[in-house]
């Protein structure tokens, strides 16, 4: 890498071209097992350039994390990952470098919550008719104060006994298409893109994988027309993602004029299987994405 070309200087004496970020984590503040400094704690114990937060629908994690960083010297970027209308699969956009005080991300976020709690009300009456009868403060203590998500209702699920173990709940009841499945999105991606960008923030097309493309030529419409919308990056390194896959990420971000991003999508004992930073252990997102994704964000801003 040509160090005389990064704009950023902050990484710009302390990381060698070896060195690995980890831009897709979970905390406590959505459905990760870990407080957001906890998490700074372990992205230096084991030696990450830095780590992107970015915990599902919602910010609150930012403020501690970001403060976690400058006393403990992590380089962290502040991030969202939104779940919106999918072509196809899932699909999540992640955003980063926003300005968490924003009018118009605090309004989707605020649309966001409310819709989720519909949501959680609708899959505790479905578990019910299931025959899992859950009552939503066991649910509420489950998520220790957190935003309330699936995974919290699959734990609470294995302690009433409901199922053997939060997979089972996943596959049999949670998962999209099972019986106590309820769709959240609330927004499109060309929406969740311009809030994202009116938010002083770059956005990116998160684990492509789960869009469950037949095709190549499939994942590649969906990026084009999500490029065409303005989106700045695609999530290459994923834990998920084969080498091959990772691939042809890569290729259609050089086609499209895309950042490549990365991440563990790491939820602590959420997941027990996913570590930060290595994933499945194998990973390593190397450090320049965090400077690109951060610049893409810089321009976004500059641009407002
Ligand atoms: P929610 O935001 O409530 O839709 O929950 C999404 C989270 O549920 C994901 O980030 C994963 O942590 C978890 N999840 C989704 N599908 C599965 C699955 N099949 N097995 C285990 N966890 C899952
Ligand atoms: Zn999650
Ligand atoms: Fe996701
Ligand atoms: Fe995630």
């Amino acid at each position: 890498m040509d160090r005389m070309k990064i704009t950023d200087t902050r990484l710009f004496h302390s990381v060698p071209d070896s060195a690995c970020c980890d831009l897709h984590v979970h905390t406590t503040a959505s459905d990760g097992s870990e407080s957001p400094s906890r998490l700074v704690e372990l992205a230096r114990t084991i030696g990450l350039a830095g780590i992107a937060v970015t915990d599902h629908d919602t910010v609150s994690g930012i403020p501690e994390a970001l403060e976690a960083g400058s006393r403990l010297g992590v380089d962290v970027l502040a991030g969202v990952e939104l779940s919106v209308i999918p072509p196809s699969g899932n699909m999540h956009i992640l955003g980063y470098g926003i300005d968490i005080s924003s009018p118009e991300l605090l309004a989707l976020l605020e649309k966001v919550q409310k819709a989720r709690a519909g949501r959680n009300a609708r899959i505790l009456e479905l578990l019910r008719s299931a025959g899992c009868p859950l009552k939503v403060e066991d649910v509420e203590r489950v998520a220790g104060g957190g935003q309330i998500g699936r995974p919290h209702f699959a734990r609470a699920m294995v302690e009433k006994g409901h199922v053997s173990s939060t997979g089972e709940a996943f596959a049999r009841f949670l998962r999209k298409g099972a019986v106590a499945y309820v769709p959240k999105a609330v927004i499109g991606p060309k929406e969740a893109v311009d809030i994202l960008h009116a938010s002083g923030g770059a956005a990116v097309l998160a684990h492509p994988v789960t869009l469950k493309c037949p095709t190549t030529e499939e994942l590649e419409r969906i990026v084009a027309d999500l490029a065409g919308s303005g989106l700045d990056g695609i999530e290459c390194y994923y834990s998920e993602h084969t080498p091959s896959f990772t691939q042809t990420c890569l290729d259609l971000a050089e086609r499209y004029g895309l950042a490549v991003t990365g991440g563990s999508d790491y939820h602590g004992a959420a997941k027990p299987a996913i570590a930060l930073g290595k994933g499945r252990g194998d990973l390593c997102v190397p450090a320049r994405c965090l400077t690109e994704i951060r610049k893409r964000a810089k321009e976004r801003r500059d641009r407002r």
